[in-house]
């Protein structure tokens, strides 16, 4: 559960944040209308016979915010406040990430209007299927490649990169990351989003001067990326000392044992009812003084209305899109470092990559060498982001967009893709 503030159109804060970054950058207005809105945006209608045996009309879409550096790449969400501004902003997020990390691709996104909660297995795969064949003009292994997001998973991945093979007449496993590991899936990807985010921590306690072993941490939303994150947070001795999930939140002063909570989650479907926690409300959560907050849930969770009453040392956002612009100065001010976004959760496309890679050369790598590949590349790119942040005296939103954005304008340049 969260105190979800949803006070603004993730895409407006996407074009908010690109314009701040630009400004530090001094780039030119060419190059601004050139890699600030989406390349391409199509909204498709899913016809799906449900159990009853009614047709219900869902609507999806996918956006293609920039191939400029390389194939479109972002997850596909399911759920039912997916909107098209919400795709757009995400497809955003999705370009500077990739760029932040220095790999490869553009940014793109997708997403269908649904309560996946609600839905059966068989309906979700019909659901899934027609969806791809509906967006089967844009994606590709060379052109966009989709992944798992919030309420999609492997065996999503594993429909979609099926439907799409049966329409060329031969497997075509790289269209597709965060595949099941028996059909070409990378290992790794599963925690890949949380080692980063690990990561990227681990580089903000050392900048801070605060160990990690003896830290309390709070994580909101219990899923891919926060319950895995927890799960290193407490295998490097951080406390967690309270996380949520949609249904609730739970707190236990001496720190939870996540392994025991994982396993729990697993049989029950919920965090709720964990032996030894107590209940408490989303805005105790998010106000809980600890060393390390992780938001891992949606957008928007922390705002104005909520910001002055945080009480953590760093943030590292596992979610995107967890912190509005009013939020971010409130907490500048207060001296919270902040380890965005597009830096703090890059893990996850990073050993997508890998995974396109895998699939492309058609051999296999073992899963530390990802994870020695994954750690190289999030400190590299957080010690990027820092340099600039000290030296250009930014915050690390911005630091982290100058890097993004700052590079996709360099390719735009070098590409001559002006007329
Ligand atoms: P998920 O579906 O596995 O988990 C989402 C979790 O959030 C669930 O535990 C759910 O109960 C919880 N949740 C939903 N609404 C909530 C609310 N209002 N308050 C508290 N908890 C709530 O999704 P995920 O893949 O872990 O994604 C979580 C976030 O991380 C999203 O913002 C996503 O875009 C981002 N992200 C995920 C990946 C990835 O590889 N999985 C990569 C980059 C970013």
């Amino acid at each position: 559960m969260s105190a979800n503030v949803g006070e603004r159109n993730p895409h407006e804060i996407a074009l908010e944040n690109f314009d701040r970054a630009a400004d530090a950058l001094g780039l030119s207005a060419d190059v601004r209308e050139m890699i600030k809105y989406p390349e391409r945006v199509l909204t498709v209608t899913v016809p799906v016979r449900m159990a009853d045996g009614q047709i219900h009309r869902f609507e999806g879409h996918r956006v293609q915010h920039s191939t400029i550096r390389g194939p479109a790449k972002g997850g596909i969400r399911y759920h039912p406040n997916v909107t098209l501004d919400e795709v757009k902003a995400l497809a955003t997020w999705m370009t500077w990430k990739c760029s932040v990390v220095n790999i490869p691709f553009g940014g793109g996104k997708g997403g269908v209007t649904c309560s996946p909660k609600e839905m059966s297995q068989d309906e979700l795969e019909r659901m899934t299927r027609r969806y791809t064949s509906a967006i089967l003009p844009l994606i590709g292994p060379q052109q966009d490649i989709p992944a798992p997001d919030v309420y999609t998973n492997s065996q999503t991945m594993a429909w979609i990169m099926d439907t799409y093979s049966m329409t060329k007449g031969f497997p075509i496993p790289g269209v597709v990351t965060g595949k099941p590991i028996s059909l070409g899936g990378s290992l790794g990807r599963n925690e890949a989003t949380a080692r980063g985010v690990f990561y990227t921590t681990q580089s903000a306690c050392e900048h801070l001067k605060l160990a990690l072993n003896g830290s309390k941490a709070v994580v909101q939303g219990f899923g891919n990326a926060g319950s895995i994150a927890a799960q290193l947070l407490h295998r490097a001795q951080s406390n967690v000392i309270a996380v949520s999930d949609s249904r609730a939140c739970i707190y236990n002063k001496k720190g939870l044992d996540i392994p025991k909570l994982m396993a729990h989650k697993e049989k029950t479907g919920a965090v709720k009812g964990f032996p030894g926690a107590e209940i408490i409300k989303p805005e105790e959560l998010l106000a809980m003084e600890c060393d390390i907050l992780v938001p891992a849930a949606l957008e928007n969770a922390i705002g104005s209305q909520n910001a002055g009453k945080v009480r953590t040392k760093i943030i590292a956002e596992a979610a995107n899109g967890p912190l509005t612009p009013e939020a971010d100065k409130i907490l500048e001010k207060k001296g919270v470092f902040i380890i965005p976004d597009i830096l703090c959760n890059a893990g996850g496309v990073t050993v997508s990559y890998f995974e396109w890679v895998q699939n492309e050369q058609h051999l296999f790598w073992e899963e530390q060498d990802i994870y020695n590949r994954l750690e190289k590349i999030m400190k590299r790119a957080f010690a990027e982001v820092l340099k600039i942040r000290i030296e250009r005296k930014q915050m690390m939103r911005t630091a982290a967009n100058m890097v993004g954005v700052g590079r996709v304008a360099d390719a735009v340049k070098l590409r001559g893709l002006f007329p």
